[in-house]
């Protein structure tokens, strides 16, 4: 029996094929482009197959509340062609099969916590900090969800003393993605952190805050690991700048696991998203 599996990000379509193991048997990736090409070059992949039902991450705010009459589309979204769009009405028209659909970080939260650096644990957090800043928790081993997906990214945060910056987000400011997301870099700076030493202080402010973050997710969702990546991440000593700071923050307060097994890096790399997606595919039929 095969699943299908989207993986729908703002500039790139992972689609894949996978079994009941959720083993990626066979996948593609194609550009963002209108809602109509990229359905174009989805059926043109899936229809090769007998699937049994698809999962979908995709890049958000999206409706997953079944009794919104909103159901399955694509909100709020900057990518202005996708907008109110009817994603999952579209993907139902052409399969009539189980479908299942979350947020691209919810798909990858999924997949980290069931098979990533988190499996065998049930109350787990997954942190992607890119272009944007991304949160999907799992919570007895299910997506966190209330009358929408959570938005733990745009929680707001306290300014480190010496940062002037005041924030890219254009709804809050001085929330965790305004100030500590890849823009933010070069809003400061006027270039990527990429081309940024690891000696700035720069990083000194951005693991302020998402020790903030991770403290406060900390004494609301009580999570047994944390899995945080993304390319920022990927910035040497960050992420032992990140623990640091979440450490003084919490004070003991409550206690975690050791720190270093408390926030970790992601285990799947690239393939969480489109793995989540397969594992929820999966989830249908069970
Ligand atoms: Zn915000």
């Amino acid at each position: 029996m095969l699943v299908g599996a989207i993986e729908a990000g703002g500039t790139k379509f992972v689609c894949a094929v996978g079994n009941e193991a959720n083993e990626i048997i066979e996948r593609v990736s194609f550009p963002t482009r209108t809602p109509e090409e990229t359905l174009t070059d989805i059926f043109t992949f899936f229809d090769q197959f007998e699937l049994a039902a698809i999962g979908i991450g995709s890049f958000g705010p999206i409706e997953i509340n079944r009794d919104s009459e909103k159901y399955g589309y694509i909100l709020s979204t900057p990518k202005l062609a996708w907008k109110d769009f009817d994603f999952l009405g579209a993907l139902k028209k052409r399969y009539d099969i189980p479908m299942e659909w979350t947020t691209d970080v919810n798909a990858a939260a999924l997949s980290e916590s069931k098979i990533g650096a988190s499996k065998g644990l049930k109350n787990t957090l997954y942190i992607t900090v890119g272009t944007g800043i991304g949160v999907g928790a799992i919570v007895d081993g299910n997506i966190l969800s209330g009358s929408g997906h959570p938005e733990m990214g745009h929680m707001l945060v306290r300014p480190h003393p010496d940062d002037h910056y005041d924030g890219f987000c254009p709804y809050h400011g001085n929330c965790l993605e305004g100030m500590a997301a890849g823009p933010s870099i070069d809003g400061r700076l006027g270039v990527a952190g990429k081309d940024v030493s690891p000696d700035d202080q720069v990083w000194d402010f951005i693991a302020s805050y998402l020790g903030q973050a991770i403290e406060a997710y900390t004494v609301i969702l009580r999570p047994e690991r944390i899995v945080i990546g993304g390319g920022m991440m990927k910035v040497p000593g960050l992420l032992d700048k990140v623990r640091t700071e979440f450490e003084t923050l919490l004070a003991n307060y409550v206690p975690t696991p050791p720190v270093d097994e408390y926030i970790v890096l992601p285990g799947l790399g690239d393939n969480a998203g489109i793995t989540g997606a397969l594992i929820l595919g999966n989830l249908c039929l069970a």
